[in-house]
């Protein structure tokens, strides 16, 4: 009992020490609470630092899906033209000239410098057929169901007959004017003996970096509706044409 019984100047003693120990305690919070951000924000310095002059140090995962490509694919580039996805009557577009062909004026630059890029390697490629208004589409499909039917067809079978050659208006990439059809100075039957040329095995190679893909592929046409046309390109721009060649993709299915 007696060891438990405080005086009074023990007591007084007590209430100095607990003052002074709340005192101490505050004053380390204090510091703590302050310097704590710093020496997480000097760490943080100090690993990126560390990671820009290591070159064994692998990029942080923020920074790496950043730097990806990020593609609008409502983008005027990305519209899919087909026998499902057809253009408005009405469907109009600003076109410059490449050689003697018109394209989409916003993708006649990089038409241009991939024929150009083509050719300072030794080769003859030009384009043969561009930019196509649908009042021509239309005349060129009539024209055809009239020679089909010339030749003895009845109007339904000289319809699709028609359709299989010249497609129905609106239905051709050549009315949105971003596809180009692609011969060279001794090929320009635009079938397949294209795809033995030269000029062909450049563009499988180098079309990408250029915006451009080979729009309908071998092994394919069961997706594009489309044969095999190794003449036919079309203008995605740069990420699109390089992801779509990288993947082995039709735009129909990079699109889907
Ligand atoms: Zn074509």
């Amino acid at each position: 009992m007696y060891r438990y019984a405080p005086t009074p100047h023990k007591g007084r003693r007590e209430a100095v020490f607990l003052i002074s120990v709340a005192v101490l305690c505050a004053a380390a919070l204090c510091t703590w609470g302050i310097t704590h951000p710093r020496l997480q924000a000097a760490s943080s310095s100090v690993s990126a630092a560390a990671a820009a002059v290591s070159p064994v140090s692998p990029a942080p995962v923020s920074s790496a899906a950043s730097s990806a490509p990020t593609v609008d694919r409502q983008s005027w580039q990305l519209r899919l033209v087909n026998a499902s996805h057809p253009l408005p009557a009405n469907f109009s577009v600003k076109t410059s000239a490449v050689g003697n062909v018109r394209f989409d004026a916003r993708a006649s630059g990089a038409l241009q410098k991939m024929i150009s890029a083509c050719n300072t390697e030794g080769n003859h490629l030009m384009a043969c057929s561009g930019w196509r208004s649908i009042s021509l589409q239309t005349t060129l499909y009539h024209d055809e169901i009239r020679s089909k039917q010339s030749n003895g067809l009845q109007s339904g079978a000289a319809v699709a007959a028609a359709a299989a050659v010249v497609a129905p208006p609106g239905t051709s990439e050549h009315n949105l004017g971003l596809a180009v059809d692609l011969g060279s100075i001794s090929n320009q039957l635009l079938d397949e003996t294209f795809a033995g040329t030269p000029e062909s095995r450049w563009l499988v190679k180098n079309a990408a970096s250029y915006g451009f893909i080979l729009r309908y592929p071998k092994g394919k046409e069961q997706i594009t509706g489309i044969i095999f046309e190794p003449w036919h390109y079309r203008y995605v721009g740069v990420p699109t044409a390089e992801e779509i060649q990288r993947k082995n993709l039709c735009l129909e299915e990079y699109l889907a």
